[in-house]
């Protein structure tokens, strides 16, 4: 893998796609910086080389044109601080003034482009587009794993301009050397516990993992599709009537590869989709009408932390049950802890995908886990395809 530390960027100019999308509130005051400085490491190295650094990145979804609210000025001054110089911006990140303002730059200094995606051509990855971002700096340099996934210009084809002068950041490199660590390369047993809540999002990638784990625990709302294929009965629980037969399918098809498939025995069930419903614990083949299953239950909990402390390997995707309300995050906060537990006596384990991030870090259990992916969608796509447009681009 040609990461940034294979490179010397001294006196060079370096076009860094980083990863700037951070939630800012009404006042435009950044609200969660954690993607700004998981960028620092591979600014930094670049700066400690003796070169220069031109930052791109998208911000939110605008509508291919300038937004106000969507503009990186917005984040300037708290990059600036982060990174203790100061950051040059230009608000348009192609064109004459970012093509003098880049030629200008020195050794040492920090230019940020303004938002990617005021242009149509981006998600589009129009090449003559990428061209023009190509021709502001000498070496391309992809930190932006939540995007990796995306043939986009700044992400995929700007690469092929630098065909000797391509690597992958600091960011990126762990993602992804996190990712094959589990895949393709783990201690087993290997375990993947699947949650959130439907199945249909899942199915490929749990068809893939069937190859490669040991164990596989189903959780969250997808468990009651599976309880209701095996003629169990769920009440109004959530469950997708279309994919009763995928899984069946995915419960032989475990049988056929040898992988321990673990469905909830016991489930919390409330009488409305409500915090304040009132809620009791029963067989999860016999929810009585009406209730509806928002959580997995104590025998399931004890069952799952069991499995969970034989394995060596982990990745979790998924919430166990509705854990943003507090009443229904019990099972979601034991996997979570079974996991943190696991790792403390030397298991691997990797959180990835939106909601068990979310988890984990609702819990402040993310520094006691081997790693936390940054980029969901991009995590589940590289396990479906094996690889991601952005990676291959850099090879
Ligand atoms: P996903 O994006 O597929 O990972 O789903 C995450 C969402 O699934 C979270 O917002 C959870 O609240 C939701 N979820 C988990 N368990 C259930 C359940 N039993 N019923 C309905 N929604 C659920």
């Amino acid at each position: 893998m040609k990461t940034v530390d294979n490179y010397n960027f001294k006196e060079k100019k370096a076009l860094v796609r980083v990863d700037f999308n951070v939630p800012l509130d009404a006042q435009y005051t950044i609200t969660d910086d954690t993607r700004i400085r998981t960028a620092l490491p591979t600014i930094n190295k670049i700066l400690a080389d003796g070169g220069a650094v031109i930052l791109m990145s998208h911000l939110g979804r605008p509508k291919d044109q300038p937004e106000e609210k969507f503009s990186l000025k917005h984040i300037v001054n708290h990059l600036s601080k982060l990174i203790g110089k100061p950051v040059k911006f230009v608000p348009d990140c192609i064109g004459a003034d970012a093509k003098k303002t880049a030629n200008e730059l020195k050794p040492g200094e920090i230019l940020l482009l303004e938002n990617l995606r005021f242009y149509k051509q981006e998600t589009a990855g129009t090449e003559s587009f990428a061209k023009e971002l190509a021709s502001l700096g000498n070496v391309y340099v992809n930190d932006a794993f939540g995007t990796a996934h995306r043939a986009h210009a700044s992400t995929t084809i700007v690469a092929k301009f630098f065909p000797n002068d391509k690597v992958f950041g600091y960011v990126m490199a762990s993602e992804l050397a996190s990712i094959n660590k589990v895949l393709n390369n783990s201690e087993k047993p290997l375990t993947a516990i699947m949650g959130g809540a439907k199945v249909s999002g899942k199915i490929l990638i749990i068809d893939k993992l069937l190859d490669k784990i040991d164990n596989l625990i189903i959780g969250g709302g997808m468990s009651y599709t599976f309880i209701k294929a095996q003629g169990g009965k769920v009440g109004k629980s959530l469950v997708e009537e279309d994919k009763l037969d995928i899984a069946l399918k995915i419960l032989s098809d475990a049988k056929a590869k040898g992988v321990n498939i673990y469905i909830p025995m016991d489930t919390v069930v409330a009488d409305t989709f409500s915090n304040d419903a009132n809620k009791q614990t029963v067989d999860i083949k016999n929810i009585p009408d009406g209730w509806l299953g928002l959580d997995i239950g104590p025998e399931t909990e004890k069952i799952y932390a069991e499995v969970i402390a034989k394995s060596r390997t982990i990745l979790w995707n998924g919430p166990m049950g509705v854990f943003e309300m507090s009443n229904f995050e019990h099972g979601t906060k034991a996997v979570a802890e079974a996991i943190v537990k696991a790792t403390k006596t030397g298991a691997y384990s990797l959180i990835g995908g939106g909601d068990s991030v979310a988890a984990i870090n609702k819990y402040n259990l993310g520094n006691d886990v081997s790693y936390v992916s940054t980029g969901g969608g991009a995590l589940l796509e590289y396990i479906e395809s094996g690889s991601l447009p952005g990676v291959e681009a850099i090879g």
